[in-house]
């Protein structure tokens, strides 16, 4: 393993004090400070100790990033990381982050951290091990399916691109719990937003916090794209059609975003955009209305597929709405 030339120069006090420096809690940027990232770099990095994402690990078929130390610092206090939480990791890589979650949520708490890939699950188990950390359980498997037997969650924290926020995460989050995820895009590939959500009785609400680029999943996390290849086609030429500049990101991401089922209301929010799903309808207020008029002022022929005009998104998805509208 790559040990790291600028060692004594360069190590893990330069992230804390970088944390720090950017105003996040004391306790995150000690987290970063207690934990060697070099270690969890498998290939050769000139500085490990950098505020940006490095490639951590390199396979025939897939690899593996450390995402930036800034940006899972922003996500951790977003998500109100603290000491006793449960978190469910989903894309554990090499171990990184979840190691330093494993400090902020303190031996009380506890990281489970899923990874698609088996050689780098037990790459992290390794590295984990080295550092004598006990407080996180990593496990193979496609995140899509959260895991269940230690739930509920305080907190679920992806850091992979994902398609949608499965049932599963929503039914294995406690009351009050959060969910931070970057969510792919089907119009945009070029970066996610990140979006946190919060269960609350019978509401999830979605809020837009910042952009971001990372690795998209893979397994049913990431193909719903293609799964839905079909409808996105539609969807695609819907959007142009009422063209993308006059859409603002909020509206984009109500588009896009997925939103969870609690029971039978569903509930999307961000800074300029609201829509309540209630007794089977959509009630959308200032930028969703200025949408629900262009759906509404669609030439009907141009869409021979269509076979209501009725403009509703779907409970589950807020983009299946193209589904429900052809
Ligand atoms: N948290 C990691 C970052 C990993 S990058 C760190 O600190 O190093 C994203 C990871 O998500 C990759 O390792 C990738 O293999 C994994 N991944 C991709 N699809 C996934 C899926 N469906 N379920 C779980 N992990 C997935």
């Amino acid at each position: 393993m790559w040990m790291g030339r600028e060692k004594g120069m360069s190590s893990p006090r330069k992230l804390y004090e970088m944390i720090r420096r950017l105003g996040y809690p004391e306790e995150i940027a000690k987290a970063f400070g207690e934990i060697p990232r070099e270690e969890f770099i498998e290939v050769e990095s000139k500085d490990a100790y950098s505020d940006s994402a490095l490639l951590s690990y390199k396979g025939e078929n897939f690899y593996s990033t450390s995402s930036q130390p800034s940006l899972m610092a922003e996500f951790m206090r977003d998500v109100g990381l603290r000491k006793g939480m449960k978190v469910l990791e989903i894309g554990g890589g090499t171990g990184y982050n979840a190691a330093v979650m494993s400090k902020v949520v303190g031996e009380e708490g506890l990281i489970v951290s899923i990874e698609y890939e088996e050689k780098l699950c037990s790459l992290a188990k390794e590295n984990l091990r080295k550092l004598s950390i006990e407080n996180v359980l990593f496990v193979v498997g496609d995140g899509y399916y959260g895991y269940a037997d230690l739930a509920p969650y305080d907190v679920i924290f992806a850091t992979v691109g994902v398609d949608e926020i499965p049932k599963y995460w929503i039914d294995q989050l406690s009351d009050g719990g959060k969910i931070i995820a970057p969510m792919n895009l089907k119009s945009i590939s070029y970066y996610q937003p990140a979006i946190l959500f919060k269960k609350n009785g019978d509401f999830l609400a979605g809020i837009y916090k910042s952009a971001t680029n990372f690795i998209k999943a893979s397994g049913m996390l990431g193909n719903l794209n293609e799964r839905l290849l079909k409808s996105f086609q539609t969807c695609e030429y819907y959007l142009k059609k009422i063209s993308m500049l006059s859409i603002s990101m909020p509206v984009l991401e109500v588009l896009t975003a997925s939103v969870g089922k609690i029971g039978t209301e569903y509930f999307f929010v961000d800074e300029d955009c609201s829509a309540v799903h209630r007794n089977g309808e959509w009630l959308m207020c200032k930028e969703c209305l200025r949408l629900k008029r262009a759906v509404k002022s669609l030439e009907k022929e141009n869409f021979p597929d269509l076979i209501s005009s009725k403009f509703a998104f779907n409970s589950k998805r807020t983009d299946f709405w193209v589904e429900r509208i052809f």
